[in-house]
């Protein structure tokens, strides 16, 4: 970067820098997730690893999560809506990428043009054979059945038909039904009796299929946490998003426990500090009053930015303490209570010091489970809703030597 020379009191700045990420970021460590997926396929192993990459890899960044999840060996991607498998293809990304929810206003075309599998739950099927008569190649099919979660894929009852019709549209050269697939509803609590009688469910409409005469590839019901607890669910594939990012989806095991690494940090530093004297109210609603002289931190990260609006007590960390946010959480910023630093009388202020919302939880460090239990939700709603006001910031871009690109 080159500035004219200085003259009167011109000053160079620097380039504006939108969303500046020493100020605020989610920093994502591709080598957590590179160990994830090692992890995964160790577990998975002989079925193969799908990561499941929708929401923008669960608030990860879908293009390099993609990239390092390929390198370190996962061999399919998954995503929800069509356009977001489409985004993977206009990165130059030609691994197989599955796409399962539509509505009529879905680019059927664009996805069997761009070689995109397609989940197919019966309306869908004629869409997709209307996209490849367009298109004039057939289309990748994985036929979806419903066995008990009660959302997408077809009932029992209407899975004959569904198979039926995908057959003859393959037998007049206009898709190819890759795959069968279905989704659990319970696996994340395993003594939970469903996902046996999801499995029978699965087995019985492949023994369907079967007597129909499709010949699938791939086989896949496991989610993450069918993956880690139930290997009869594994088939030929597993469709893994939660762990890959190095979260846990039990209420009793730590990542740690589970052999992943939390890939995602939530920091920024502290905005401003000041002493205040006891029965200060903070932020709207004063619903928090300092009960003794003390010190506030302001930490400049809001709903806005994805933190819950609920999360009051959720834990911020300056300076290896954790701090529970006091007071409503805004849209810009929250407060922490830092107890009596007498900052005005020569205490230390931590006034730019890093506070850190949640990470890979080493040293005590506040986790993004910490967060999901102050805001009432989960993990996945935690790291996925970090807004785009946050910028990512990417470390250990370059795999290691298990990694290394196929
Ligand atoms: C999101 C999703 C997954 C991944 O679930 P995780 O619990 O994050 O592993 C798998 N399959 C389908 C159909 C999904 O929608």
């Amino acid at each position: 970067m080159t500035y004219p020379a200085a003259t009167g009191d011109f000053r160079p700045v620097p380039e504006a820098q939108p969303g500046h990420a020493e100020e605020r970021s989610a920093v994502i460590d591709l080598e957590a997730i590179r160990h994830n997926v090692r992890r995964i396929a160790a577990v998975a192993s002989p079925a193969r690893v799908m990561a499941v990459v929708k929401a923008d890899a669960y608030g990860h960044g879908a293009v390099p999560v993609a990239r390092a999840a390929l390198g370190a060996g996962a061999t399919w991607l998954g995503t929800a809506h069509i356009s977001e498998a489409l985004a993977l293809r206009a990165a130059g990304i030609e691994a197989p990428v599955l796409a399962w929810l539509h509505t009529p206003e879905s680019n059927f075309a664009a996805a069997v043009a761009a070689g995109i599998d397609i989940g197919c739950s019966g309306w869908d099927l004629k869409r997709t054979v209307a996209a490849a008569r367009e298109q004039e190649r057939p289309a990748r099919v994985h036929l979806k059945v419903d066995t008990g979660l009660g959302r997408n894929g077809a009932t029992m009852s209407a899975w004959d038909g569904v198979v039926g019709e995908a057959m003859d549209y393959q037998d007049q050269g206009l898709l190819r039904v890759v795959g069968i697939f279905s989704h659990l509803a319970v696996a994340d609590e395993p003594e939970r009796p469903e996902t046996d009688e999801q499995l029978a469910a699965f087995r019985e409409a492949l023994a369907i299929a079967q007597d129909a005469g499709v010949d699938p590839e791939v086989r896949h019901l496991a989610n993450t946490p069918a993956t880690l607890s139930r290997p009869d669910t594994h088939f030929d594939l597993v469709r893994v998003g939660l762990g890959l990012y190095g979260l846990s989806p039990f209420e009793d095991q730590s990542p740690e426990e589970l052999g992943l690494r939390p890939a995602m940090t939530v920091r920024t530093v502290v905005s401003h500090c000041k002493d205040v004297p006891a029965g200060q109210g903070v932020s709207y609603g004063l619903n928090y009053r300092t009960g003794s002289a003390s010190t506030l931190g302001l930490i400049p990260l809001g709903y806005a930015d994805g933190v819950p609006r609920i999360a009051t007590g959720g834990p911020v960390r300056v300076r290896g303490v954790n701090y529970p946010v006091v007071g409503r959480i805004a849209m810009d910023q929250m407060v922490i209570d830092l107890g009596p630093l007498s900052v005005s009388a020569g205490g230390t202020s931590v006034l730019g010091a890093e506070a850190v919302l949640f990470g890979n939880g080493e040293d005590g460090g506040p986790t993004a489970e910490d967060w999901a239990r102050a805001a009432g939700t989960n993990n996945y709603e935690i790291v996925t809703r970090i807004s785009p006001r946050v910028p990512r910031r990417y470390i250990n871009e370059m795999p290691g030597r298990e990694g290394s690109q196929p």
